[in-house]
């Protein structure tokens, strides 16, 4: 084989520089690595989805109750599980141990919720916190201790290929400079971190693995799938591939990124997210019910104007509802959907959530707090009845007044006679002008990438685990198709960052 000429060279290579990266190349520097950190985005101007994040993070309280809980998620039948029961056993070690961790850095948590989805058997073992300071607070720190430590950062730097001997170890990796266009090889004398995050903005890779097209992400349009591009030449098998955290949002050609829609307003905000989109929604809503009475109404519906789903959805699930397709017609009547409301939820302010995302810490689009710009633009259609309002969607108005009908009688009698909405968020549609605004499959971020076991070791087709290559981070998570709650992704990037870098630096040096 052709030797490869090095330009620079460490023990331990991590390739992304989100927070799986970072707390990754921490751990591997602390267990005695030199270690060096590849990112694909100028340092100074860099937009990580960690950054975007709410920085909400699954804390479990207790280790059994919450492999019960991922069993409960992640099992089809006796032999068939979307995760093994190994990988979930060290997911609830190491995220048993994410405060403690976050605390020894300095980081400060704050309880945001206590249980995860009150269907799962274990969720009473699932706390949730926020970081102090949200995703960009967290990062933030991470950075620091990565610069305290001098952790090289080669940036503005796109990891192009992972390079094996002829024993099909990982030895390193090829790189490009992304200004210069210079080409380097980097060797890792003891491992490769892969945590590159999703394949969120790379069109061909979500119309071929994921069900439904188009889907639009929160995420940060530097997420284009590159791991998983190095990760199958390198023979690793893939998995999780059709799974995402995602369910309706907001998409304007004007933002590379989709955005969050608040559709309860601020009396459901907490903040900015709609609680009633919330996962576990309705054991919320039973804490907010005395503010219902402040509650705007909204429904929504569906290309033909009809309600399809109880609006009291899941935030990271609705996402499987939206891809019926519909083969006589050849199209997907969920894709876009409209979010209906009126005047009421006009004047409640933001329709957008800004505590995470594009309108919030990732400053990619500034909202106006009356709506009156995105009004302008014609993001936010309007109508003085709704048969006004459907033409201008191009939706049949009978239709979508019978909807609105139908909506405003089970307000009225306190039952959704349909889809069995909670009662305390049936308010109707009444104060004239209406709106609608497109809602699409989209959410957080895509869960697929290379397979990787209970070691964070990068798995072939057969099984077996190639050689020096792991993985951490939302790039092959280990999230099957429901997504545990709100803090799942960052609860994983810190566990399995963690399990990496310690792996990676226990690796024999080559
Ligand atoms: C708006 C929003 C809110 C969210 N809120 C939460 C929340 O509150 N709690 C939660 O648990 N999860 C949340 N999530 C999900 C969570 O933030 C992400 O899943 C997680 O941060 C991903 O971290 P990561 O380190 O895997 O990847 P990222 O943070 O996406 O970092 C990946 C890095 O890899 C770099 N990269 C990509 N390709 C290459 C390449 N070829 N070479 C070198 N570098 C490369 C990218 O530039 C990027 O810097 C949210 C996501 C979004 C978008």
């Amino acid at each position: 084989m052709r030797k490869i000429p090095w330009h620079q060279d460490a023990d331990v290579v991590i390739i992304g520089y989100g927070a799986a990266g970072a707390v990754a190349a921490i751990t591997a520097h602390d267990g005695g690595s030199q270690t060096i950190i590849v990112e694909k985005q100028d340092g100074k101007t860099a937009l990580t989805s960690s950054a975007m994040a709410a920085g909400v993070i699954i804390c479990p309280n207790d280790l059994q109750g919450s492999r019960r809980y991922m069993e409960a998620l992640y099992k089809v039948n006796d032999g068939l599980y979307w995760t093994e029961p190994d990988v979930i056993r060290a997911w609830a070690q190491y995220t048993s141990e994410n405060k403690t961790w976050l605390e020894s850095m300095g980081g400060v948590m704050e309880l945001n919720r206590r249980g995860g989805a009150h269907n799962v058997p274990g969720f009473e073992s699932i706390d949730i916190y926020r970081f102090r300071g949200m995703g960009f607070g967290l990062m933030r720190l991470l950075r620091s201790h990565v610069d305290k430590r001098n952790i090289p950062v080669v940036d503005n730097t796109a990891a192009t290929a992972l390079l094996l001997n002829t024993e099909g170890e990982i030895v390193g990796i090829a790189a490009q400079n992304r200004g210069s266009g210079d080409k380097v090889n980097i060797r890792a004398r003891r491992g490769v971190v892969l945590a590159t995050g999703g394949f969120e903005f790379n069109e061909q890779m979500k119309l071929q693995y994921l069900a439904v097209h188009p889907c639009y992400f929160t995420a940060s349009p530097a997420n284009t799938g590159d791991g998983v591009v190095m990760a199958q030449e390198a023979g690793a098998q893939l998995w999780h591939m059709s799974c995402c955290a995602a369910g309706l949002r907001m998409k304007f050609p004007e933002v590379p990124s989709a955005m969050m829609p608040a559709l309860g307003g601020k009396h459901w905000t907490s903040p900015g997210q709609s609680v009633l989109a919330n996962f576990g929604g309705a054991g919320l809503l039973a804490q907010y019910a005395e503010r219902a009475a402040a509650v705007a109404g909204y429904i929504v519906v569906d290309r033909d104007g009809k309600r399809y789903t109880n609006e009291n959805f899941k935030v990271s699930s609705v996402y499987y509802e939206l891809q019926m397709y519909d083969s006589r017609r050849l199209f997907f009547p969920r894709v876009p959907s409209y979010w209906v409301f009126d005047q009421r939820r006009m004047n409640d302010g933001y329709l957008v959530g800004r505590s995470s995302g594009a309108a919030g810490p990732g400053r990619l689009y500034d909202w106006s707090p009356d709506n009156s710009k995105e009004l302008d633009r014609g993001w936010i259609k309007s109508g003085n009845t709704i048969r006004e309002l459907a033409g201008k969607l191009g939706i049949e108005a009978d239709a979508l007044a019978a909807t609105v009908r139908d909506y405003n009688r089970y307000c009225k009698n306190g039952i959704d006679m349909e889809f069995a909405r909670e009662p305390a968020t049936l308010i109707p549609l009444r104060e004239p002008p209406y709106y609608a605004v497109q809602l699409w499959p989209g959410g957080a971020n895509t869960q697929g990438g290379p397979r990787r076991d209970s070691q964070a070791r990068v798995l072939r087709a057969d099984g077996s685990p190639i050689p020096r290559l792991y993985g951490a981070g939302e790039l092959g998570s280990i999230y099957g198709m429901l997504y545990p709650g709100s803090g799942g992704n960052l609860a994983e990037c810190i566990a399995f960052g963690r399990i990496a870098g310690e792996e990676a630096s226990h690796c024999r040096p080559s």
